[in-house]
């Protein structure tokens, strides 16, 4: 997960590839000219990815001190354009997750506050891991464009109030390119490395207030909740001392957040929220909710203590399906075919719906949410390798949630396919994630915690 706060010496390494991949690989402190050097060589593609690959698999078993961490976010968000937004008329709030299985909370939370006035620029993430990414599912509305100018931001914030666009080889270079590399090298789960990763984004893309939401559990990427609070506040740290309000809301991902897991699936899943439906999505709405009502703090509209103000008339909102039309102006805005959200069923569709039985009866004991992404992953809703190309149409839909009483033979979830290739690994995947029990169970709490 990487060791945090340990006594390190500062190398005298030379600042070289050797230099650098050596005092990571000896636990030796980097200076920020090392950090620099390295961030540098990655962009220009001086260091090749099998040396970014050492440095990240050294920093995922070692480790990086609080301060490389700092430095490392503060060179990657230096590793390209910082997105200028004084040209925006307004109060630049923004979110981000740890990510998470049926985690499409962005969708809501972007026209949500756009709806109360305040100005979303969303710099987002493709799919990492065994969790969905903001990018792809968007793509899957025909058209949308997610690769915006810093100057189509700004107008489109001024005209709309939000944008998600991907950080681009301008915005963040440093990130575009080791994010792409940790996913596929299992170097995803590590503290330092998600901290700079998100951390140098949300710096570069300059909204003047964060709320990130650290998710845990067996779907998340720190699956201890120690480390999700220590994820928390390093975060909370990063921001604050680069001059933007900041805090962090811990959320349970023990389980899918929702339903539905696959690029469209979630957009449909999406549009269903925003037009103000609420039963079988709970849970999500609460994360919503709660990340939500931090930022339209941040952004003025309630102090702290009016906290459960603020979340009361977030439920009403979203209920009366006022968000709805701010997201379809966004996807006009960005070219989507808007006809996709009017209706739902032109989004992608897979061919078939095949019900995965459970193999026994009793109560969901514990769910294991990461098999449950990586079998949406085999259908080919997610990333196998760099280049595999996605099918924007498949994935499953979860139907027993931790909690839930099941007998044998009753469906765990409904798989969403067009190709049968990876279909028994995926089934045995999904099957693999449940675990029961004779006795009744415990429904897992959602909010976890919250640093201000
Ligand atoms: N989201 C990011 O942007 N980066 C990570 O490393 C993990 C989640």
């Amino acid at each position: 997960m990487g060791v945090r706060n340990v006594e390190r010496r500062v190398t005298t390494n030379p600042v070289t590839v050797k230099g650098v991949l050596d005092a990571v690989k000896r636990r030796q402190a980097l200076t920020r000219d090392h950090i620099r050097f390295f961030v540098r060589g990655v962009v220009d593609r001086s260091i090749p990815d099998y040396q970014a690959v050492a440095f990240l698999s050294f920093t995922r078993c070692n480790g990086l001190s609080d301060a490389e961490t700092v430095m490392l976010t503060e060179e990657m968000a230096r590793s390209g354009k910082m997105l200028d937004l004084s040209g925006v008329q307004g109060v630049t709030v923004d979110k981000h997750s740890t990510g998470g299985i049926s985690d499409g909370t962005s969708f809501i939370i972007a026209p949500l506050l756009a709806s109360y006035g305040l100005k979303i620029p969303m710099m987002s993430g493709r799919g990492l891991g065994q969790t969905g990414g903001t990018l792809d599912k968007l793509e899957a509305i025909a058209g949308f464009n997610v690769f915006l100018t810093q100057e189509q931001v700004v107008d489109q914030l001024n005209q709309v109030g939000l944008a998600i666009f991907s950080q681009t080889d301008e915005i963040v270079p440093a990130d575009k390119i080791l994010y792409g590399l940790r996913d596929v090298t299992e170097t995803v789960d590590s503290l330092p490395l998600i901290a700079a990763s998100i951390m140098s984004k949300k710096l570069a893309e300059g909204a003047g207030s964060l709320v990130m939401n650290v998710t845990t559990g067996s779907g998340a990427f720190m699956a201890r909740l120690a480390d999700a609070k220590k994820l928390a506040a390093t975060m909370v740290d990063i921001a604050k001392a680069a001059g933007r309000n900041a805090s962090s809301v811990i959320s349970d991902m023990s389980q899918p957040l929702a339903s539905f897991v696959g690029n469209a699936l979630e957009i449909k899943q999406a549009l269903r929220i925003l037009a103000g439906e609420q039963k079988g999505f709970e849970n999500f709405i609460s994360v919503v909710v709660e990340l939500s009502a931090h930022l339209l703090v941040h952004g003025g509209l309630y102090a702290w203590d009016q906290l459960g103000t603020a979340r009361g008339d977030l439920r009403t909102r979203l209920a009366s399906g006022a968000a709805l039309p701010v997201f379809r102006q966004m996807v006009e805005a960005q070219g989507g075919n808007v006809r996709m959200i009017d209706d739902p069923s032109l989004l992608p569709t897979a061919s078939r719906i095949i019900p995965v039985p459970s193999p026994s009866s009793g109560y969901v004991k514990r769910i294991n949410a990461t098999n449950i992404g990586l079998s949406a992953m085999y259908l080919g809703a997610g990333r196998e390798s760099k280049e595999s190309k996605l099918d924007l149409a498949v994935g499953l839909k979860v139907g027993t949630f931790v909690g839930d009483r099941v007998e044998e033979g009753q469906p765990l979830a409904w798989l969403h396919v067009n190709d049968d290739r990876q279909l028994s690994t995926a089934i045995d995947s999904l099957v693999g994630a449940y675990e029961f029990s004779n006795q009744p169970v415990k429904r897992p709490r959602l909010i976890l915690g919250s640093v201000i």
